[in-house]
């Protein structure tokens, strides 16, 4: 009987193959207790293991980025910089001196004890610290029992890779030939599982909990990365089913790679914008390479991410002036900081310890209540402008004031770099992100004063149907088609519109080409997402009419019901080969 396992699609395309099971053996883990006198030898050895993981891991760093570009050089920092925290070896070291056990055991003690601490926080993004920490736990285990990880080199025939986790380290003997799917146990759309897969364009399936446990090796699986399912033992049928699937992905990817020189223009001549959201100056490559014409989201706050101090203005400014230059002739909108809510750092821990984060300090608040940090980021971007086309927008502005507010800081700061002869841009468009509905019911204001207006629908949606975007309990109520939402869409671009200011979107609601038509009726003048999916978005947007669209929204706008809207939208026949 097949079953079927529900995770998160973390990759696209479809995956046929057998299992290839990467933890195959489970870590037992030695319990002793040792003699006082012998602490010192114990504590010797852990070192000496610590010391031996850490040379590993920075071999294994510099290969991978030799695969996989130095876009990926955050991943492999991150565990770097777990291996050498001060705090974790000195804790280790205390557990084996007071406990008197064994290194292994010490290890095991104190990655339960954080993973402990960090399941109480019940939030995504430290589910992914803490899945890191486990596993350069292991490694560390693993060095002292001098037990090696199966490898992914030992693999032999086209294999489906069913693993914990995935690990930067993984791709340095991965045969990308032979990998036709990744099947993982933790993690979430945003795990450095997820993004590895991606870049390796392999499908993949994460947040499948205990996969390891209900397959064996050579078992047969289908990874279906659209949908984010695995299906073991499938049947003939199923696997027919699945390999018609996969051929369409394949003959779809082929196909829209042509469209890369092509413009982002309607049947009736409405050009579009089409860019690309990215989170560094890494990622411009496949944004040229996809055929995107700009960037229409870039999130800073990625640059400030995993690490203890602020990056300084010169650091900044190297990231932001080199994203610029390498885009050009296309321009760059760049966010400020959208740090808060789900997006923490350790920098932060000194500023904010808040009851309901998401409705707290993030975004142009927090730049707002530290005016230093902000004034930093406005002066590195400002001189960026010489070196490219810089856009700037604010995150998270709930009304005119906030709006006028962060202005003000930019002029005084642009004031402030001319009379030091610095060299800027003559005119640098301001536009606000429209992500909280009380600036979208507001945005004939705004838009009086901001030089464009971008629909940020991942936090529209949560503040105004009042869903957390990352807790899957209220999954399901996380709608892009309520009235309401497609409400606010339509008065953000009336408003753009009627003050000659454009208007685009950057959520991820514009990512799904099913939505494009409707986007285009609405009166989106710009659309940015992923790279990758720029030819799908592409595409649809060349083979749609304005006028059509139009009508197409004005329908849509006059159904209350979620699924009678759905059911019209599902009607469109969207080509995408
Ligand atoms: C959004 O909220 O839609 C958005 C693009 O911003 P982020 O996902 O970074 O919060
Ligand atoms: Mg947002």
């Amino acid at each position: 009987m097949p079953i079927i396992i529900k995770g998160f699609a973390a990759s696209p395309g479809i995956g046929i193959g057998k299992v290839f099971l990467l933890d195959e053996e489970e870590l037992i883990i030695p319990r002793h207790y040792i003699p006082r006198e012998g602490v010192k030898r114990e504590v010797a050895r852990f070192k000496k293991a610590l010391d031996k993981t850490e040379k590993e891991m920075k071999k294994d760093t510099e290969e991978m980025l030799k695969i996989l570009g130095k876009g990926h050089a955050r991943l492999a920092d991150a565990y770097l910089l777990i291996i050498k925290d001060p705090l974790l070896s000195s804790d280790i070291e205390r557990e084996i001196t007071k406990e008197l056990v064994n290194a292994e055991l010490a290890v095991q003690n104190c990655l339960e004890r954080v993973s402990h601490t960090f399941d109480l926080l019940k939030d995504e993004y430290f589910m992914e610290r803490k899945n890191d920490i486990v596993e350069v736990g292991q490694r560390i285990i693993r060095q002292l029992l001098g037990k090696k990880k199966r490898s992914l080199s030992e693999m032999k025939e086209e294999s489906i890779v069913v693993a914990h986790n995935l690990l930067p380290s993984d791709t340095v003997t991965l045969k990308a030939e032979l990998v036709k799917g990744f099947c993982i146990d933790v993690g979430g759309k945003t795990s450095h599982s997820a993004l590895l897969a991606q870049s390796l364009e392999i499908p993949a399936v994460v947040g499948l909990h205990n996969i390891t446990a209900q397959v064996r090796s050579g078992q047969s699986v289908i990874v279906d990365g659209n949908q984010g399912e695995v299906v073991v033992d499938p049947d003939p049928q199923a696997v027919l089913n699945y390999r018609r699937e996969r051929e369409i992905h394949i003959q779809e990817t082929r196909e829209l790679t042509k469209l890369r020189d092509l413009p982002a223009q309607t049947l009736d001549g409405k050009r579009i914008e089409l860019a690309a959201n990215v989170e560094s100056t890494e990622d411009c490559k496949a944004v040229l390479a996809y055929g995107c014409e700009g960037i229409g989201l870039f999130r800073t706050e990625y640059l400030f991410l995993n690490r203890k101090a602020l990056p300084t203005e010169d650091e900044q400014f190297d990231h932001y002036s080199r994203t610029a230059k390498q885009m050009l002739p296309y321009a760059t909108v760049f966010r400020t900081l959208d740090i808060g809510g789900d997006k923490l750092s350790n920098f932060m821990e000194g500023y904010t310890q808040e009851e309901n984060p998401f409705l707290g300090l993030r975004g142009l608040r927090f730049g707002l209540r530290h005016p230093e940090i902000l004034r930093t980021q406005l002066r590195a971007l400002l001189k960026s402008s010489a070196f490219g086309k810089v856009k700037i927008m604010f995150p998270m502005v709930s009304g005119i004031e906030e709006f006028r507010q962060g202005k003000k800081i930019l002029l005084e700061e642009m004031q402030a770099l001319l009379e030091a002869g610095a060299n800027l841009a003559p005119k640098i468009e301001v536009g606000a992100m429209i992500e909280v509905p009380s600036a979208a019911i507001t945005a004939d204001v705004l838009a009086r004063e901001a030089d464009f207006l971008s629909i940020g629908t991942n936090d529209l949606i949560q503040y105004t149907m009042a869903v957390d975007r990352i807790n899957e309990n209220v999954a399901h109520l996380y709608e892009p088609m309520h009235l309401a939402i497609l409400r606010l869409v339509k008065m953000t671009a009336d408003a753009a519109r009627q003050n000659g200011k454009w208007v685009g979107m950057c959520g991820e609601m514009a990512a799904d080409p099913k939505f494009t038509p409707l986007l285009l009726g609405l009166g989106m003048d710009e659309i940015s997402v992923v790279p990758a999916l720029v030819p799908r978005v592409k595409k649809i947007i060349r083979s749609t009419n304005l006028a059509e669209a139009k009508k197409l929204a004005n329908e849509i706008l006059s159904i209350p019901e979620v699924s009678l809207a759905q059911e019209r939208l599902n009607r469109v026949k969207l080509t995408l080969i």
